[in-house]
């Protein structure tokens, strides 16, 4: 009966769900060719699941390099495929969990491809950020018997170590102060907190956060690929009979490129925008491995970007990252670095990913 099956998927559900409690799961995604460029040479030698090998083929000879992660998503993989390996992390979001998911990679990977999409408008191949929030109602609508959902978003964007609110109406530049307030569960309080109960709520928002980003920048792609943005996804939730309340909440981030910037070339404002960026992406690193190995010690405070995410990284929080990669084989040093920090990340979880299998 549907009831029963209903009851399956959410025993499935959950069991997903256990598996990935306080996990750091990575998976890597390769971008396909672009139009014009069916003749490139790639990098990319062979992919298998988890496993993915580089060809660094040098002037010196050939040389290859592997890497593991907990999945590879082939260039032709779907939007819809790479949602469907996300979905149980964003629905344990409801059940009261705190949840992160970043796209990482050089600018031109395919980062915003996979959380925004195409473009912010188009209704095809909409991203990671659309999905969560549709399937989010769509939960939250099947469970409205047992209990009752209040979700609402934020958008923030963290440029040269200042926080900016994407969702004001008037253009305004206001920065922002990351507090630890655990009472109300927002740690950005001045940052515009919208309620959303439908996809065209959402597309709305995500519209104007793009707008938004735009300002004070010469040219969109520039600034965006120069700045992390952050659209966190607050969701209380209260059990009908009980009274009980649960808080989840997500963030999903589309971080700044990790091209290494060349000192040499850059100066002034470039050369700031590109130290920013490396401080925090390392930051990042940092936070993530030594919550991996358990020290006592976590450096969250070393970049905006880590003390934004702090409640959602480690503890029972779940954390995925989308670890973007160019086939190009210009971009082959670039992709190697990129797999590098993300087998870092990667490195301590995937012994107990391997068990869960
Ligand atoms: P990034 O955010 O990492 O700078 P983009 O997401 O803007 O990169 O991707 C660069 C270009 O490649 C865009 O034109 C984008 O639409 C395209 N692209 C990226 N990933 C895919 C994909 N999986 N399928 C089709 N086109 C893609």
């Amino acid at each position: 009966s549907a009831y029963h099956r209903v009851l399956e998927e959410n025993r499935k559900l959950y069991n997903q769900v256990q598996d990935l409690k306080g996990s750091i799961r990575v998976y890597c995604r390769v971008r396909p060719f672009l139009g014009s460029q069916a003749n490139t040479i790639t990098s990319v030698e062979h992919i298998d699941e988890g496993d993915i090998t580089i060809n660094t083929l040098s002037k010196n000879g050939k040389g290859r390099k592997s890497f593991r992660f907990n999945k590879v998503f082939e260039p032709n993989a779907s939007q819809e495929d790479v949602f469907a390996d996300t979905k149980p992390l964003i629905r344990s979001a409801l059940d009261g969990y705190n949840v992160c998911i970043f796209a990482y990679g050089q600018t031109g990977s395919g980062k915003t491809y996979t959380m925004t999409g195409p473009s912010v408008l188009t209704e095809q191949n909409q991203g990671v950020n659309y999905r969560a929030l549709q399937d989010l109602f769509l939960l939250a609508e099947q469970r409205k018997d047992m209990f009752h959902y209040d979700i609402s978003v934020q958008m923030m964007e963290i440029y040269n170590e200042q926080v900016r609110d994407l969702l004001v109406m008037d253009g305004s530049n206001k920065r922002l102060d990351i507090r630890n307030s655990s009472l109300s569960g927002l740690n950005v309080p001045d940052a515009n907190l919208i309620p959303v109960t439908s996809t065209s709520d959402v597309i709305y928002l995500m519209n104007l956060g793009h707008k938004n980003r735009a300002v004070g920048s010469t040219a969109l792609n520039d600034r965006s690929s120069r700045s992390h943005s952050c659209l966190t996804v607050h969701i209380h939730g209260r059990e009908l009979t009980s009274g009980t309340v649960l808080r989840g909440c997500m963030h999903l981030v589309d971080l700044a490129g990790s091209e290494r910037v060349d000192k040499s070339e850059v100066t002034g404002d470039r050369l700031k925008e590109a130290q920013h960026i490396n401080r925090s992406l390392s930051a990042l690193g940092d936070v993530i491995a030594s919550l991996a190995q358990k020290n006592p010690h976590v450096p969250y405070r070393n970049s905006k970007l880590t003390q934004l995410l702090q409640d959602s990284l480690g503890g029972q929080a779940k954390t995925l990252m989308f670890v973007h990669i160019s086939p190009e084989f210009d971009a082959v040093s670039e992709t190697i670095s990129t797999l590098k920090f993300a087998e870092r990340v990667a490195s301590v979880d995937l012994g107990a990913a391997k068990i869960n299998k």
